[in-house]
């Protein structure tokens, strides 16, 4: 059997120029009165993706989600799926189902009653209901408690309790809103791969909604980054991390270092950026950055080396004083205030018990890192 991780890598149908978006905003905007809660969006999701909306509260991540189920209307634009317009279709007529953070599971029915509520609204013959009524409590791993209520459950079981009723009907696409803000880190952790497991073996497309940066990067196939109703950028989980689009994204996904500069040199791929205390950097995929312009160089925390010495081979160095000290187990995390004043963190990964560097609080130290471990931002 092929693994998860080798069937994930090959999908990738946002890079085939053949491929048609299975789900497609086209230009929406949702006003409430004169608020404007989606603004002139477009985003193209395509069939088994397993698609994350991030944002910060309030961005408007909900409401697409609840235009895509049908309980908002656009007051612009098109909403598609799989070629057909979805204005005027009622939300039960859509081929979408949605899976609330509440769970909203009824409080006086077993498990299974639970399961079997909307398939038995629908008409279904009563054995087929039950047939898949079992697949589902098989599915989620919930067979020997198909005759409790929900009350007697854990909050990890009645998150899949949810689950299963929302994937009974077999919708073409599931949208989750904050699945597992429920559960505790942990739960939460070992949920995420559950899920990832189940959309795989149900090959449905998955739009989930969160706040959770971690979560959407383990979990998501792509990521869409949101701000103020607006989509900041799309990619994959690395590709957000390792090349963000804007400062936006930037700060808002992970840890970064920002420096401010101007480019004082450009040749071929590479620049010089100089700081306006004099610190200069060098660095390579310098983008679209010209010449005697302000940019940003964000470098992540982990991407930067910290010694009490300046490296021999180091060609960007430079030089500060020991500020704070995290220690998180697995990493350390050193605040370094720069000579210029600027704050530098830099994460090194405690790989031994005893460092064979080991810097304190006040230490004069070297931050220093390669050309091509951060990334230049000209918006
Ligand atoms: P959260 O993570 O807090 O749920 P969100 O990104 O999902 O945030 P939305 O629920 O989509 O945000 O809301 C976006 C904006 O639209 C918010 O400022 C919210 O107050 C506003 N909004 C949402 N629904 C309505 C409504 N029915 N009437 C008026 N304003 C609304």
């Amino acid at each position: 059997m092929k693994s998860l991780g080798s069937i994930r890598r090959a999908f990738a149908p946002w890079n085939d120029p053949g491929a048609k978006p299975y789900i497609h905003f086209d230009r929406v905007t949702k006003k409430f009165g004169d608020f404007t809660a989606v603004n002139d969006l477009s985003l193209a999701i395509y069939e088994r993706e397993f698609f994350a909306l991030l944002g910060a509260s309030g961005c408007g991540k909900s409401t697409l989600l609840r235009m895509l189920a049908g309980f908002e209307e656009p007051t612009s634009g098109r909403i598609m799926l799989d070629g057909q317009d979805l204005a005027g279709i009622p939300p039960y007529r859509r081929p979408v189902n949605m899976m609330f953070q509440s769970y909203a599971l009824f409080p006086h029915m077993s498990v299974e009653k639970n399961i079997a509520f909307g398939l038995k609204q629908e008409g279904m013959p009563k054995a087929d209901v039950e047939k898949r009524v079992t697949e589902m409590l098989k599915l989620v791993k919930l067979e020997p408690f198909a005759k409790r209520k929900p009350h007697q459950l854990s909050g990890g079981q009645r998150q899949r309790v949810a689950l299963a009723r929302s994937v009974a009907k077999r919708p073409k696409v599931l949208l989750l809103d904050e699945p597992l803000g429920a559960l505790d880190k942990k739960l939460r952790e070992e949920t995420q791969f559950e899920l990832m497991d189940l959309q795989q073996e149900l090959g449905l497309t998955f739009v989930v909604v969160t706040h959770d940066q971690e979560e959407a990067m383990t979990m998501a196939d792509r990521i869409a980054i949101m701000d103020k109703g607006q989509v900041m950028q799309v990619a994959t989980p690395a590709e957000v991390y390792e090349a963000p689009a804007s400062r936006f994204v930037a700060g808002f996904v992970g840890n970064v270092n920002m420096f401010e500069g101007k480019v004082a040199e450009r040749s071929g791929n590479s620049a010089r950026i100089t700081g306006g205390t004099g610190a200069e950097i060098t660095v390579e995929n310098a983008g679209e950055a010209v010449k005697d312009t302000e940019v940003s160089f964000a470098i992540r925390p982990e991407k930067i080396r910290i010694s009490s010495k300046r490296p021999a081979d180091a060609i960007n160095a430079l030089q500060g004083e020991v500020y704070d000290i995290a220690y998180l187990g697995d990493m350390t995390v050193y605040h370094v205030r720069l000579d210029d004043g600027q704050m530098v963190r830099a994460a090194t990964m405690n790989a031994t018990r005893v460092a064979d560097d080991p810097l304190t609080w006040d230490d004069r130290a070297w931050i220093s890192f390669r050309p091509d471990a951060g990334v230049v931002l000209t918006r």
